[in-house]
Protein backbone atom coordinates (compact mmCIF):
# COMPACT_ATOMS: atom_id res chain seq x y z
CA UNK A 1 0.00 0.00 0.00
CA UNK A 2 1.47 3.24 -1.14
CA UNK A 3 1.06 6.20 1.52
CA UNK A 4 0.37 9.75 1.46
CA UNK A 5 0.34 12.79 3.26
CA UNK A 6 0.79 15.53 1.28
CA UNK A 7 -1.89 16.50 -1.85
CA UNK A 8 0.65 17.28 -4.31
CA UNK A 9 1.85 13.89 -3.79
CA UNK A 10 -0.93 11.75 -4.24
CA UNK A 11 -2.27 13.91 -7.35
CA UNK A 12 0.92 13.40 -9.33
CA UNK A 13 0.80 10.04 -8.69
CA UNK A 14 -3.11 9.49 -9.53
CA UNK A 15 -3.09 11.67 -12.62
CA UNK A 16 -0.47 8.67 -13.97
CA UNK A 17 -3.50 6.30 -12.88
CA UNK A 18 -5.83 7.79 -14.57
CA UNK A 19 -4.11 8.73 -17.39
CA UNK A 20 -3.33 4.80 -17.61
CA UNK A 21 -7.35 4.70 -18.07
CA UNK A 22 -7.60 2.84 -14.64
CA UNK A 23 -10.82 3.64 -12.61
CA UNK A 24 -9.88 5.31 -9.29
CA UNK A 25 -12.21 4.35 -6.28
CA UNK A 26 -12.59 6.41 -3.29
CA UNK A 27 -13.55 5.57 0.59
CA UNK A 28 -13.31 8.92 2.72
CA UNK A 29 -12.97 7.63 6.33
CA UNK A 30 -11.90 9.87 9.51
CA UNK A 31 -10.33 6.30 10.92
CA UNK A 32 -11.05 3.89 13.77
CA UNK A 33 -11.58 1.57 10.86
CA UNK A 34 -14.19 -1.55 11.53
CA UNK A 35 -16.04 -3.91 9.35
CA UNK A 36 -18.28 -0.99 8.16
CA UNK A 37 -15.44 1.07 6.41
CA UNK A 38 -13.85 -2.37 4.93
CA UNK A 39 -17.38 -3.12 3.47
CA UNK A 40 -16.77 0.14 1.26
CA UNK A 41 -13.37 -0.98 0.60
CA UNK A 42 -14.66 -4.36 -0.57
CA UNK A 43 -17.13 -2.60 -3.23
CA UNK A 44 -14.65 -0.60 -4.34
CA UNK A 45 -12.32 -3.07 -4.99
CA UNK A 46 -14.98 -4.56 -6.91
CA UNK A 47 -15.97 -2.09 -9.03
CA UNK A 48 -12.75 -0.40 -9.39
CA UNK A 49 -9.00 -0.66 -10.65
CA UNK A 50 -7.48 1.57 -8.03
CA UNK A 51 -9.00 2.15 -4.24
CA UNK A 52 -7.81 5.58 -2.32
CA UNK A 53 -8.83 5.43 1.12
CA UNK A 54 -8.64 8.57 3.19
CA UNK A 55 -8.02 8.84 7.03
CA UNK A 56 -9.02 12.67 8.65
CA UNK A 57 -10.05 13.35 11.19
CA UNK A 58 -11.74 16.53 10.11
CA UNK A 59 -12.13 19.03 12.66
CA UNK A 60 -14.69 21.32 10.92
CA UNK A 61 -17.61 18.91 10.60
CA UNK A 62 -17.59 18.67 14.89
CA UNK A 63 -19.46 20.75 16.73
CA UNK A 64 -18.51 19.53 20.10
CA UNK A 65 -14.77 20.16 21.01
CA UNK A 66 -15.01 17.05 23.64
CA UNK A 67 -15.75 14.97 20.51
CA UNK A 68 -13.15 16.09 18.52
CA UNK A 69 -10.53 15.83 21.48
CA UNK A 70 -11.34 11.76 21.98
CA UNK A 71 -12.43 10.79 18.62
CA UNK A 72 -9.92 7.22 18.27
CA UNK A 73 -7.13 7.50 16.18
CA UNK A 74 -5.44 4.09 16.16
CA UNK A 75 -3.26 5.18 13.11
CA UNK A 76 -1.05 2.12 13.04
CA UNK A 77 -4.04 -0.53 13.56
CA UNK A 78 -5.61 1.38 10.64
CA UNK A 79 -2.96 1.29 8.42
CA UNK A 80 -2.24 -2.44 9.04
CA UNK A 81 -6.35 -3.23 8.52
CA UNK A 82 -5.65 -1.46 5.21
CA UNK A 83 -3.12 -3.17 4.01
CA UNK A 84 -4.34 -6.67 5.33
CA UNK A 85 -7.57 -5.69 2.77
CA UNK A 86 -5.32 -4.95 -0.23
CA UNK A 87 -6.27 -1.03 -0.42
CA UNK A 88 -3.95 0.31 -3.02
CA UNK A 89 -3.48 3.71 -1.41
CA UNK A 90 -3.81 5.69 1.77
CA UNK A 91 -4.00 9.46 1.97
CA UNK A 92 -3.12 10.53 5.41
CA UNK A 93 -3.01 13.94 6.09
CA UNK A 94 -2.68 16.59 8.56
CA UNK A 95 -5.24 18.89 9.38
CA UNK A 96 -2.60 22.06 8.21
CA UNK A 97 -2.70 20.16 4.57
CA UNK A 98 -6.28 20.60 4.00
CA UNK A 99 -7.18 23.53 5.69
CA UNK A 100 -5.05 26.93 5.15
CA UNK A 101 -6.33 28.68 8.42
CA UNK A 102 -9.33 30.10 9.02
CA UNK A 103 -11.74 29.13 6.00
CA UNK A 104 -15.47 30.59 6.62
CA UNK A 105 -16.58 29.55 3.42
CA UNK A 106 -19.45 26.68 2.92
CA UNK A 107 -21.82 25.63 0.58
CA UNK A 108 -25.33 26.40 0.30
CA UNK A 109 -27.60 23.41 0.47
CA UNK A 110 -30.64 24.12 1.75
CA UNK A 111 -33.10 22.48 4.39
CA UNK A 112 -30.84 19.46 3.51
CA UNK A 113 -28.15 20.99 5.64
CA UNK A 114 -30.47 21.89 9.11
CA UNK A 115 -33.03 19.24 9.25
CA UNK A 116 -32.72 16.01 11.72
CA UNK A 117 -28.63 15.50 12.27
CA UNK A 118 -27.82 18.96 11.01
CA UNK A 119 -30.76 20.34 13.78
CA UNK A 120 -28.87 18.79 16.42
CA UNK A 121 -25.26 19.23 15.04
CA UNK A 122 -25.08 22.78 13.81
CA UNK A 123 -22.40 23.20 11.27
CA UNK A 124 -21.74 19.85 10.93
CA UNK A 125 -22.20 19.36 7.19
CA UNK A 126 -21.23 22.58 6.46
CA UNK A 127 -17.74 20.75 7.77
CA UNK A 128 -18.53 17.44 5.77
CA UNK A 129 -19.12 19.16 2.37
CA UNK A 130 -15.76 21.14 3.10
CA UNK A 131 -13.71 18.44 3.49
CA UNK A 132 -15.44 16.16 0.50
CA UNK A 133 -15.25 19.12 -1.73
CA UNK A 134 -11.17 19.18 -0.97
CA UNK A 135 -10.87 15.40 -1.05
CA UNK A 136 -12.85 15.15 -4.23
CA UNK A 137 -10.91 17.48 -5.64
CA UNK A 138 -7.83 16.29 -4.85
CA UNK A 139 -8.30 12.31 -5.73
CA UNK A 140 -10.90 12.79 -8.38
CA UNK A 141 -12.29 9.86 -8.23
CA UNK A 142 -14.68 8.23 -10.78
CA UNK A 143 -16.70 6.39 -7.81
CA UNK A 144 -16.98 7.39 -4.24
CA UNK A 145 -17.98 4.93 -1.27
CA UNK A 146 -20.50 6.02 1.45
CA UNK A 147 -22.35 4.10 4.15
CA UNK A 148 -25.53 4.00 4.60
CA UNK A 149 -25.05 4.81 8.07
CA UNK A 150 -24.53 8.26 7.69
CA UNK A 151 -27.75 8.01 5.21
CA UNK A 152 -27.78 12.43 5.56
CA UNK A 153 -24.72 12.50 4.58
CA UNK A 154 -25.10 10.78 1.39
CA UNK A 155 -28.06 12.99 0.80
CA UNK A 156 -26.15 16.46 1.17
CA UNK A 157 -22.69 14.88 -0.54
CA UNK A 158 -25.27 13.92 -3.75
CA UNK A 159 -26.59 17.21 -3.58
CA UNK A 160 -23.06 19.13 -3.41
CA UNK A 161 -22.07 17.01 -6.31
CA UNK A 162 -25.28 17.88 -8.30
CA UNK A 163 -24.76 21.79 -7.71
CA UNK A 164 -20.99 21.78 -8.09
CA UNK A 165 -20.81 19.62 -11.08
CA UNK A 166 -18.56 17.04 -9.68
CA UNK A 167 -18.02 14.35 -12.06
CA UNK A 168 -17.84 11.44 -9.79
CA UNK A 169 -20.56 8.62 -9.08
CA UNK A 170 -21.72 7.82 -5.38
CA UNK A 171 -22.35 4.56 -4.37
CA UNK A 172 -24.47 4.19 -1.21
CA UNK A 173 -22.88 0.73 0.37
CA UNK A 174 -25.67 -1.02 3.03
CA UNK A 175 -24.81 -0.64 6.94
CA UNK A 176 -22.52 -3.44 8.87
CA UNK A 177 -24.23 -4.38 11.97
CA UNK A 178 -22.60 -6.65 14.67
CA UNK A 179 -24.79 -9.70 15.23
CA UNK A 180 -27.10 -8.60 17.81
CA UNK A 181 -27.75 -5.49 15.59
CA UNK A 182 -26.22 -2.52 17.07
CA UNK A 183 -24.27 -0.50 14.04
CA UNK A 184 -20.92 -1.02 13.60
CA UNK A 185 -19.38 2.68 14.71
CA UNK A 186 -15.92 4.34 15.20
CA UNK A 187 -17.92 5.43 18.66
CA UNK A 188 -19.00 2.08 19.98
CA UNK A 189 -15.70 1.78 21.77
CA UNK A 190 -16.69 4.38 24.08
CA UNK A 191 -19.38 2.01 25.10
CA UNK A 192 -19.42 1.02 28.62
CA UNK A 193 -20.95 -2.66 28.91
CA UNK A 194 -24.04 -1.60 30.03
CA UNK A 195 -23.88 1.10 27.51
CA UNK A 196 -23.45 -1.47 25.09
CA UNK A 197 -26.94 -3.69 26.15
CA UNK A 198 -29.10 0.10 25.98
CA UNK A 199 -27.68 0.89 22.78
CA UNK A 200 -29.46 -2.35 21.11
CA UNK A 201 -32.79 -0.34 21.59
CA UNK A 202 -31.85 1.70 18.78
CA UNK A 203 -31.80 -0.60 16.45
CA UNK A 204 -34.96 -2.73 17.98
CA UNK A 205 -36.69 0.58 17.09
CA UNK A 206 -35.85 0.96 13.76
CA UNK A 207 -36.76 -3.49 12.89
CA UNK A 208 -39.82 -2.78 14.75
CA UNK A 209 -40.80 0.02 12.62
CA UNK A 210 -39.83 -1.50 9.61
CA UNK A 211 -42.39 -4.88 10.88
CA UNK A 212 -44.65 -2.59 11.64
CA UNK A 213 -44.95 -0.68 8.38
CA UNK A 214 -44.95 -3.95 7.05
CA UNK A 215 -48.15 -4.54 8.80
CA UNK A 216 -49.92 -1.65 8.11
CA UNK A 217 -49.63 0.41 11.23
CA UNK A 218 -49.76 4.37 10.41
CA UNK A 219 -46.69 6.47 10.66
CA UNK A 220 -47.92 8.66 13.45
CA UNK A 221 -48.28 5.40 15.59
CA UNK A 222 -45.08 4.18 14.82
CA UNK A 223 -43.58 7.42 15.26
CA UNK A 224 -45.24 7.43 18.89
CA UNK A 225 -44.26 3.57 19.76
CA UNK A 226 -40.61 3.94 18.72
CA UNK A 227 -40.14 7.15 20.52
CA UNK A 228 -41.75 5.16 23.53
CA UNK A 229 -39.30 2.28 23.35
CA UNK A 230 -36.22 4.67 23.25
CA UNK A 231 -37.11 6.85 25.98
CA UNK A 232 -38.25 4.04 28.40
CA UNK A 233 -34.96 2.31 27.57
CA UNK A 234 -32.35 3.01 30.94
CA UNK A 235 -28.75 5.47 30.42
CA UNK A 236 -30.65 6.97 26.68
CA UNK A 237 -31.80 10.26 25.63
CA UNK A 238 -33.26 9.89 22.46
CA UNK A 239 -32.51 13.17 19.97
CA UNK A 240 -34.86 11.75 17.50
CA UNK A 241 -36.64 9.38 15.71
CA UNK A 242 -38.14 10.30 11.78
CA UNK A 243 -40.07 8.63 9.45
CA UNK A 244 -38.74 10.46 6.46
CA UNK A 245 -39.28 10.49 3.21
CA UNK A 246 -36.08 9.02 1.09
CA UNK A 247 -35.40 11.42 -1.10
CA UNK A 248 -35.58 14.91 0.94
CA UNK A 249 -35.77 13.89 4.35
CA UNK A 250 -38.79 16.29 5.27
CA UNK A 251 -41.21 13.86 7.51
CA UNK A 252 -42.66 11.18 5.57
CA UNK A 253 -45.81 10.95 3.59
CA UNK A 254 -48.08 7.55 3.63
CA UNK A 255 -47.70 7.89 -0.30
CA UNK A 256 -43.52 8.89 -0.08
CA UNK A 257 -41.78 6.59 -2.54
CA UNK A 258 -39.32 5.62 -0.24
CA UNK A 259 -39.25 5.96 3.61
CA UNK A 260 -36.47 5.46 5.68
CA UNK A 261 -36.66 5.39 9.66
CA UNK A 262 -33.85 7.35 10.82
CA UNK A 263 -32.71 7.70 15.01
CA UNK A 264 -30.11 9.43 17.18
CA UNK A 265 -29.72 9.26 20.50
CA UNK A 266 -26.98 9.54 23.60
CA UNK A 267 -26.48 6.08 25.12
CA UNK A 268 -24.63 7.31 28.48
CA UNK A 269 -22.16 9.34 26.97
CA UNK A 270 -21.67 8.37 23.46
CA UNK A 271 -23.92 9.86 20.54
CA UNK A 272 -24.97 7.12 18.40
CA UNK A 273 -27.08 7.06 14.94
CA UNK A 274 -28.73 4.68 12.46
CA UNK A 275 -31.47 4.04 10.29
CA UNK A 276 -33.54 1.05 8.19
CA UNK A 277 -34.98 1.79 4.95
CA UNK A 278 -38.43 0.89 5.71
CA UNK A 279 -40.00 1.47 1.78
P1 LIG B 1 -16.52 7.72 9.34
O1 LIG B 1 -15.13 7.21 9.51
O2 LIG B 1 -17.40 7.52 10.51
O3 LIG B 1 -16.56 9.13 8.80
O4 LIG B 1 -17.17 6.82 8.19
C1 LIG B 1 -16.56 6.71 6.94
C2 LIG B 1 -17.53 6.03 6.00
O5 LIG B 1 -17.83 4.74 6.50
C3 LIG B 1 -18.85 6.79 5.88
O6 LIG B 1 -19.27 6.75 4.52
C4 LIG B 1 -19.76 6.00 6.76
O7 LIG B 1 -21.12 6.09 6.40
C5 LIG B 1 -19.24 4.59 6.55
N1 LIG B 1 -19.65 3.73 7.66
C6 LIG B 1 -19.53 3.99 8.99
N2 LIG B 1 -20.07 3.00 9.71
C7 LIG B 1 -20.56 2.10 8.83
C8 LIG B 1 -21.26 0.85 8.95
N3 LIG B 1 -21.57 0.33 10.14
N4 LIG B 1 -21.60 0.19 7.82
C9 LIG B 1 -21.30 0.72 6.60
N5 LIG B 1 -20.65 1.88 6.42
C10 LIG B 1 -20.29 2.57 7.51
Amino acid sequence: MKVFTTKNALKQHLDAVRADGKVVGFVPTMGALHNGHLSLLKQAQQQCDVTVCSIFVNPTQFNDPKDLEKYPRPIEADRAKLEQAGCDILFNPEVNEMYAGNENWHLEIGQLETLLEGKFRPGHYQGVTQVVNKLFNIVEPHKAFFGQKDYQQVMVINRMVQLLNIPVELVMCPIERETDGLAMSSRNIHLTADDRQHALVLSKALYQAKASFEAGMSLADIQTQASENISNEPGTQPEYFELADGETLQPAKPDSQSIVALVAARVGNTRLIDNVIIR
